[in-house]
């Protein structure tokens, strides 16, 4: 805080910290609030800075009567986490303009606040089958169609089995379960003798082909920049189906058997 002189001519204000109490969405929250008084005629006043403080304060308090989340907490185990902002927002699903508001005084519902622990305190259980997402056949065609636009070719061929376009769409998913914590898809995968491909692929290639891109929620452009990136790396359909072969996660499984997300700890292509 800086100086202040009292307003009646008494000279410099003393700072001063403030316990009150006050009323705020039905419950009595205590709050410090720092002000400055006059040591003369005890006139007090706060700043223009002090009252975002003031607010921030109340908000603090209130969440950590009623249970929730402070925005000092979520910002500290979010970051023990190594977690951006932007990490987290993918990982669970809010936007990142929720989670810069919650983490700035914004009090977040009882429903975020479950969501938000169990992503931040470890209550979470990873989906290593699914890589922490539902499965959305339209988000399969919305990557893949992505993938079409950034490597400038299709890779989505009528009566193809999706040889190729699995393995684009396999390390889609796992570097975005590597970096996202997440993957894009939900997609399960499988050891195929021909590479990683999609579980019962065979019941699931009309669906993506006649998948309704609008009911897809929309890349992030994180999401978006590991496409490009291995879209960049993979130029030709047969550096993605090599590479694939060369994977630990295709290695070290058997024929038919899924293949995990937690292989994507353990990837070996070098997509930068
Ligand atoms: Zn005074």
């Amino acid at each position: 805080m800086s100086e202040m002189n009292c307003p009646k001519g008494h000279g410099a204000m003393e700072e001063k910290k403030i316990e009150k109490t006050i009323p705020f969405k039905g419950i009595e929250v205590d709050i410090v609030e720092e002000v400055f008084v006059c040591p003369v005629c005890g006139l007090a006043a706060g700043t223009v800075q002090s009252a975002g403080k003031i607010q921030l304060a109340i908000s603090e308090g209130y969440r950590e009567q009623t249970g929730l989340l402070t925005s000092t907490q979520i910002k500290q185990l979010r970051k023990e986490k190594g977690m951006t902002q932007a990490n987290l927002s993918l990982v669970t699903g809010f936007g990142l303009a929720s989670i810069k508001r919650w983490e700035t005084g914004a009090i977040q519902t009882q429903s975020a606040d479950k969501t938000l622990r169990s992503h931040l305190m470890g209550e979470f259980q990873e989906n290593n089958i699914t890589g922490n997402r539902d499965f959305s056949i339209p988000r399969i065609l919305l990557v893949l169609t992505a993938f079409q636009t950034a490597l400038g070719r299709a890779i989505l061929i009528e009566n193809d089995k999706m040889l190729f376009a699995a393995k684009y769409l396999w390390y889609a998913d796992m570097l975005a379960k590597k970096e996202l914590g997440r993957s894009m898809t939900g997609a399960t995968y499988a050891h195929l003798p021909w590479g990683p491909q999609l579980n019962n692929y065979r019941d699931l290639l009309d669906e993506i082909r006649n998948a309704d891109i609008s009911k897809a929620e929309d890349l992030s452009d994180s999401e978006l920049s590991i496409i490009n990136r291995i879209a960049k790396h993979f130029p030709e359909d047969h550096m993605a189906f090599d590479a694939s072969h060369k994977e630990p996660a295709w290695l070290e499984t058997n024929n038919g058997e899924l293949i995990l997300y937690s292989w994507a700890e353990k990837l070996n292509a070098k997509i930068n």
